[in-house]
């Protein structure tokens, strides 16, 4: 199944369960454009646009068939200005199931001609998301391959400069 997937998600921070995704999509795809939301009603971000956008683009920097693009609004009118038809998504829980399949019924039900393609998480980052990673990081607990090491700096430096205590995302 060859062509552009796109890939799309908050990646608040980017983590080795959306790079394992990732890499076995470049596997099946041509290319990937990993698209980040910035309009996901509700979900304030602990990181800026700018610093998930550059997080990403410099762990991919060596992937020449990965690009880095942000996207707002519906993803089906996203997908359509850049001619792709496929969503790629992962899988970790039943909870992850139930969200995701409604989602891929509402976006077939807008766009007759995209499919969402899911792949499950490798076994080992199946407790991984990127919210548990910002707990573990704040409380100074080690995540050695779990996330790549620019978002380990670039969230120290985030918190250093809050100069605060209480550091609050969703
Ligand atoms: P969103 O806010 O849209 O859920 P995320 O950045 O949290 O965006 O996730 C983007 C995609 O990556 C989703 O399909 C999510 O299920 C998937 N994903 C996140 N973490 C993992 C993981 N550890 N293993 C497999 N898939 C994952």
């Amino acid at each position: 199944m060859p062509g552009i997937a796109v890939y799309p998600g908050s990646f608040d921070p980017i983590t080795y369960g959306h790079i394992n995704i990732i890499d076995r999509g470049l596997k099946i795809f041509d290319s990937i454009i990993i698209a980040i939301s910035y309009n996901q009603s509700g979900k304030k971000s602990f990181f800026s646009l700018e610093e998930r956008v550059s997080m990403v683009q410099e762990t991919f920097k060596d992937e020449k068939r990965v690009v880095v693009e942000t996207f707002k609004g519906l993803l089906v009118d996203y997908l359509q200005s850049r001619n792709a038809k496929i969503i790629l998504r992962g899988l970790r829980t039943v909870a992850d199931f139930e969200f995701e399949l409604q989602m891929s019924l509402a976006n077939k039900k807008m766009s007759g001609n995209i499919e969402t393609v899911f792949m499950m998480t490798e076994g080992k980052y199946s407790f991984l998301s990127s919210s548990i990673i910002k707990e573990i990081l704040l409380l100074g607990g080690p995540v050695k391959d779990l996330v790549p090491d620019v978002v380990v700096k670039l969230f120290n430096e985030r918190l250093k400069e809050r100069k605060s205590d209480i550091v609050s995302w969703e």
